[in-house]
């Protein structure tokens, strides 16, 4: 038996270009893996056999779409396995559809516990690879920390940053759509009258007071730089995420924003004593279905130490 922990990701800034030809978006985007964490155990079957518990489990899919079982098949494929056996057993934690990539960290986590499961020794250039053909936020949660993002998000570099955030994530109820927050934001900027297409949206680019709060460890200057294109988008369709927002900003907050599509709204505390009591002020704000307090970046998909 595999266990293997995997984060979930902010996107501390998430640029969006204008809509390309082949109906994808260039990004400049910069994925922070915070505390917030998924489990994939992957243990010897016939086929492969999916199970998950937690909160959202029963809005995660069981069949091949699933992006843990996706994975297994993919890593089979490439090694030659005709036919690949595991039972991958999701313990959620990251809110399903919650601008998180908590599918894409399944993804990651299943490739490195089939990897280990099946004694493939597979080089970690491989399995990057392997992450990009299942999703754009699939090789980050393979890599952790704090990474920039480039072309759909795949190219990623990964930066460096001094000491440790303290966050805070209100989940909301429900989810939110990727694919239907970007045709809002194509839509927002068409009715605003600048266009939305490759021609008509400069190609964004890392910010670099945003990289020097980071590499600084400066929690004010991240705070003040914290962007995200999807936002108003995000608003857009579900304006209570607004309330959210506010709540936690009142609470004390020192910066807050829409996590990637959402309707997650991540928010950054000067410290985790601040992070605690904003969760607690979100918690009982009414305006989200719960807040964790946590911290980062923290590494990518790991094997456990097995339990005693
Ligand atoms: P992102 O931030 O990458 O856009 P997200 O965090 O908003 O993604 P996910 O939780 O990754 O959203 O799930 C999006 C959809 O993917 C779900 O609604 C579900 O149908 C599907 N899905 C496939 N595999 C998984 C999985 N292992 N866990 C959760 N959802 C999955």
């Amino acid at each position: 038996m595999i266990t293997v922990r995997v984060p979930a990701k902010v996107n501390v800034q998430l640029g969006v270009g204008g809509l390309r030809a082949d109906g994808f978006h260039d990004l400049a985007n910069v994925f922070f893996a915070v505390g917030l964490f998924d489990e994939v155990t992957a243990t010897p079957a016939e086929g492969v056999m999916l199970s998950c518990t937690g909160p959202d489990a029963a809005a995660v899919p069981l069949d091949d779409s699933n992006l843990a079982a996706r994975a297994a098949r993919l890593l089979a494929a490439h090694h030659g396995l005709a036919e690949p056996g595991v039972h991958l057993h999701i313990a959620k934690a990251i809110p399903v559809a919650g601008g998180m990539a908590g599918g894409s960290a399944d993804g990651a986590a299943a490739l490195v516990a089939c990897d280990a499961l099946w004694g493939l020794a597979t080089p970690f250039e491989t399995l990057l690879e392997l992450a990009a053909e299942l999703g754009s936020d699939v090789p980050f949660a393979l890599l952790g920390g704090v990474a920039l993002g480039r072309g759909r998000g795949e190219i990623l570099d990964a930066l460096p940053v001094a000491g440790t955030f303290h966050w805070v994530f209100a989940v909301a109820d429900g989810g939110l759509s990727t694919p239907a927050v970007f045709r809002e934001c194509d839509r927002l900027r068409e009715e605003a009258g600048t266009g939305s297409s490759e021609a008509d949206v400069p190609t964004p680019d890392a910010d670099p007071a945003l990289l020097a709060a980071l590499a600084s460890g400066d929690p004010v200057a991240l705070a003040a730089a914290l962007t995200n294109d999807l936002q108003a988008p995000a608003l857009s369709l579900r304006p209570s995420l607004a309330d959210t927002l506010r709540a936690g900003t009142e609470a004390g907050a020192i910066g807050a924003l829409v996590s990637g599509s959402g309707p997650t709204c991540a928010f950054l505390a000067k410290d985790a004593e601040s992070a605690a009591a904003v969760a607690a002020a979100l918690r009982a704000s009414g305006t989200c279905r719960t807040a964790h307090a946590t911290h980062g970046p923290v590494p990518g998909a790991e094997v456990s130490a097995p339990r005693p």
